[in-house]
């Protein structure tokens, strides 16, 4: 959708239903169309996480809660956003995954925090975590459905995950709806912003976003072993991606100090 036609949009619905459509992206400054406050997609995130936690094992080894802990305090730190409500939770599964949902509830699995090489590996993944949660990616990829599925009149209303315009689009925004924490993969533009803002969350939490270089390389290795990460299904590591992030660091070194 080109900036213009964004901003259109955003005008019109605010004049026709007093919603605030429009937000900008910290970090990048990008406008996106959102149709919802994070009071809303804090209650929403909640929901969510109720239904991930009974799917899931929460793990209570302190071996993996508290490096998941300590690095994703320091994260929520430095992202400094109090709209926000953070919890960094582990998941006792031994495949390679870690996704979040909206308002701040991050998941990361025991198999992800032992492939992390160190507590910078695994801020990269948490951080990217975080900066899709500020960059209120999920809110973002529900409006469009909504926008899609439910059409004008519905909208205003729409945003109870009760409701059945709601529900379905979230189920669709999450893939919640036929396996729970199986997210659908951003878009590419989502990840590259997620990969922009993380980094720089990551050096301002006083991580070397170098390290982010090291992580997605053994992860796109990863790729071809026995068992591919599920990480990479919303997550797709490639040559580009590499080059992209490689592109990127000079700016989060901008915010490190070690
Ligand atoms: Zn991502």
């Amino acid at each position: 959708m080109k900036a213009k036609t964004l901003v259109n949009i955003c005008l019109m619905l605010a004049l026709i239903f007093g919603l605030s459509a429009c937000a900008t992206v910290p970090y990048t400054g990008r406008t996106q169309f959102v149709l919802m406050n994070p009071q809303q997609e804090l209650s929403l995130g909640q929901q969510a996480a109720e239904q991930v936690r009974r799917e899931y094992r929460v793990s209570t080894n302190p071996r993996y809660t508290s490096q998941v802990q300590r690095v994703g305090q320091r994260i929520a730190q430095a992202a400094n956003q109090p709209d926000f409500q953070w919890s960094f939770t582990t998941i006792e599964d031994r495949s390679l995954n870690a996704f979040a949902l909206p308002g701040g509830k991050v998941f990361v699995n025991t198999g992800m925090v032992d492939f992390a090489n160190s507590d910078a590996e695994l801020a990269t993944v948490i951080a990217h975590e975080v900066a899709h949660v500020i960059a209120r990616h999920g809110a973002e990829r529900m409006s469009r459905v909504l926008l899609a599925q439910v059409g004008g009149e519905a909208l205003a209303g729409a945003f109870n995950i009760q409701t059945p315009g709601g529900r379905q689009a979230f189920d669709a925004a999450y893939g919640l709806a036929t396996n729970v924490g199986v997210i659908l993969p951003h878009s590419r533009a989502q990840e590259l912003e997620a990969d922009r803002i993380g980094l720089i969350l990551m050096a301002k939490a006083g991580y070397n976003p170098s390290a982010a270089i090291d992580f997605w390389s053994r992860m796109m290795r990863a790729k071809d072993g026995p068992s591919p990460p599920p990480f990479l299904s919303t997550h797709p590591a490639d040559d580009t991606r590499l080059r992209e992030i490689r592109g990127l660091i000079p700016e989060a070194m901008r915010y490190y100090s070690p």
